[in-house]
């Protein structure tokens, strides 16, 4: 669709073009209209299908319209969850209203306060925040929430995951009741649906992406490896396919680290960015990647929360996340905006019951490729069909069954500590399995036949539960 079919202000149609846009993406076709009505709009997206200009233009065409000529005061707070993708909602701000009268401020943690303070108190339309410096800044009086007609909560999940839940209920009853709320999540878990229910008045419902099933611009597989051959393997990887601009996530800060110094040790030019790292070393491993000058960036999935490059070609798994969504939204950091992009997970034997649940998760089973030279001596044992019995049931539980928070989940799964490994992704990248939303295809998918399947190890086997 147009973005001019969607009755959108002339200065915003001039900046979206400029910002070479064409056409409107699935989310915005359908969550622009939405916003556009006043109700609550609760919208499921992946990442990377421009789900912040389905938001940001609405609420720039509504602000412009309902101008009022007093001094600035907070009538839009778009609450996100990491510093990163905060910063990423303040620039899609200024280039969406480039051409109008609305003024929006960002605030983070992890920078000095007083800059923030001093940019507040010379009002704005739209405020720009994670939960923690918010409240911050509310406690010291320097935010008046008191006209706020629009709460925006993106990534919603991931708030949840990230213990950010009281802070928003705090919020929220900071905020008029009258306000209308748009909240965004890339998957939508029960929890989050219930979190929703008690947000959000008789909201529209927009789900453009079947739930949890992964970008099926990405190409995926898997290398298994051993463990501790895994940064060995990505080196080679690296330099035999002559890799730039890859996104490798870690699950651990240490874990980053240390891969950064073998791929340095080895010439790579590679940067870490994660929660101990200052918000200033942050912005600039970011910059650096962005201008090239860094090929690799290695991250943890909460810093990697808000990254934005556009054609990112390649993401890569050194570690499997603990929390099988986490799956979909580090690959979703490729095949942004229907470029096509390539996922590459470097997965050890102890890592199955990850991959058995992100394979359940994304209802598909990842292929796997080994690389000469680096075969696992420990066995990946096989996927599993997806209608065995799960031991943990990520995307269909209640709160019984399921971990209320990713503390709970780490703690749980502390045993199952993993680090290198790898396995070589072959050039072209082989794409996956088609994903299959059909349940009763779903059940019918058989663990793929292996080269592993012919020879069980037994060390695997007593590991491997
Ligand atoms: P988002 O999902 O909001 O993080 O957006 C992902 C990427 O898609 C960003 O780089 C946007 O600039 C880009 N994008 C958003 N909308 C469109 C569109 N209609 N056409 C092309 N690219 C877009």
């Amino acid at each position: 669709m147009q973005f001019s079919q969607l009755g959108l202000l002339p200065e915003l149609l001039r900046a979206i073009s400029e910002k070479g846009y064409s056409k409107t993406t699935a989310i915005q076709e359908k969550a622009i209209p939405a916003a556009l009505t006043n109700h609550d709009v609760m919208a499921s997206a992946q990442t990377g299908t421009g789900k912040t200009a389905a938001f940001v233009l609405p609420l720039l065409q509504q602000l412009t319209e309902n101008r009022n000529n007093n001094k600035a005061q907070v009538r839009v707070l778009i609450i996100t969850p990491t510093r990163e993708l905060a910063a990423q909602i303040q620039d899609s701000v200024l280039t969406y209203g480039k051409y109008l009268q609305i003024k929006s401020v960002v605030v983070f943690g992890g920078v000095k306060i007083n800059p923030q303070i001093h940019q507040l108190r010379r009002g704005t339309d739209i405020l720009v925040a994670t939960p923690g410096r918010l409240l911050d800044l509310v406690q010291q009086k320097v935010i008046n929430l008191s006209k706020v007609s629009t709460l925006v909560l993106d990534e919603a999940d991931r708030m949840l995951d990230m213990g950010f839940i009281p802070d928003i209920k705090r919020i929220q009853a900071l905020i008029p009741a009258t306000k209308r709320t748009l909240l965004f999540s890339a998957t939508f878990s029960n929890e989050i649906r219930k979190l929703a229910r008690s947000m959000l008045n008789k909201p529209l419902e927009i789900d453009v992406a079947p739930r949890n099933t992964t970008i099926e611009t990405v190409s995926q597989k898997i290398h298994p490896v051993d463990k501790n051959t895994k940064s060995s393997l990505l080196i080679h990887l690296i330099k035999k396919q002559s890799w730039r601009q890859v996104l490798v996530f870690t699950r651990t800060k240490h874990g980053a680290n240390r891969l950064v110094k073998a791929l340095t040790k080895a010439g790579i030019r590679s940067d870490a960015i994660h929660g101990n790292k200052t918000q200033g070393a942050r912005t600039r491993a970011l910059a650096a990647f962005k201008n090239h000058e860094t090929d690799i960036l290695v991250a943890t999935d909460i810093a990697a929360r808000g990254i934005d490059i556009i054609q990112l070609p390649l993401v890569v798994n050194f570690d499997l996340p603990n929390v099988a969504e986490d799956y979909v939204h580090r690959i979703g950091r490729t095949g942004r905006a229907g470029i096509k992009g390539s996922a590459v997970s470097l997965v050890s034997a102890d890592e199955i019951k990850q991959l058995r649940d992100i394979e359940r998760c994304i209802k598909m089973h990842l292929q796997r490729h080994e690389i000469e030279g680096f075969e696992p001596s420990q066995h990946l044992a096989e996927s599993r069909s997806f209608s065995s019995p799960a031991p943990a049931r990520i995307n269909r539980s209640n709160n019984k069954a399921r971990p209320r928070n990713r503390s709970e989940k780490n703690r749980s799964q502390l045993k199952t500590e993993h680090h290198s490994q790898s396995s070589q992704a072959n050039s072209n990248g082989q794409s996956s399995t088609p994903v299959n939303h059909s349940r009763n295809r779903i059940r019918s998918f058989s663990p793929k036949p292996s080269t592993q399947r012919s020879r069980p190890s037994q060390a695997a086997r007593s590991r491997v539960s």
